[in-house]
């Protein structure tokens, strides 16, 4: 028995093998000494960074929506480039997704994954939005889990001591949810102003959108 989740979106060995042999830094290995840490044919289709978040929410964030971009990029590199690119970790901090790579690349695709991460149910990966399309998120206090309405109830019922009324599940609700009011971005911080950049949502993805000098 596989002690995997179930992938909503799986591949086959096939195509695995071809991905690990395009894109070796999606194999598990130390990236400061270049060693695998993970041998044998069979292991070595299981145990990789592509399938690192099968069956959980970030699953279409990761496979579908991140994993593609950065493909294209590595592409365009130069073979010397390309050898030097791996992962140092990935991680859930904060409720947010975290990437960590060997340099940054340009078109900061692991900021934009976080982002998008912390609006994205972690555990079904459902994504909210207003009437206005704005984005909504449940976070649960202590260990931050960032988790749809549905996720969050059962939530809050798995925790409950003693029983709850509807009432009660609704002020919890209420005080978990968090709607997105300012656009995703980053403030570059300057000498006597301060860039402002925003992003605006594209196909899944953020592209930037303005640049933005303010006085301090
Ligand atoms: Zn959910």
């Amino acid at each position: 028995m596989s002690h995997y989740p179930d992938a909503k979106y799986p591949i086959s060995d096939e195509e695995m093998l071809s991905l690990l042999h395009k894109y070796p830094f999606l194999r598990f290995r130390n990236v400061w000494t270049g060693k695998q840490t993970y041998h044998g044919k069979s292991k070595n289709l299981e145990s990789n960074y592509y399938k690192y978040w099968d069956g959980y929410g970030w699953e279409d964030l990761w496979k579908n929506r991140y994993l593609p971009r950065l493909f294209a990029e590595y592409d365009t590199w130069d073979k010397e480039t390309q050898k030097r690119f791996g992962f140092t970790q990935i991680k859930e901090k904060f409720g947010g997704l975290r990437i960590y790579t060997t340099f940054g690349s340009d078109k900061r695709l692991e900021t934009i994954a976080e982002w998008l991460s912390e609006y994205i149910c972690e555990y079904c990966g459902k994504e909210t939005r207003t009437e206005e399309g704005k984005r909504v998120i449940w976070t649960t206090g202590g260990w931050i889990t960032n988790l749809c309405e549905h996720c969050a109830r059962e939530y809050i019922l798995r925790n409950a001591e003693g029983e709850l009324s509807e009432e009660d599940i609704q002020k919890y609700l209420n005080e978990m949810k968090c709607v997105q009011e300012k656009p995703f971005g980053y403030i570059q911080f300057g000498k006597d102003k301060n860039l402002h950049v925003s992003y605006k949502e594209i196909d899944d993805w953020l592209e930037k959108d303005k640049e933005e000098y303010i006085d301090k």
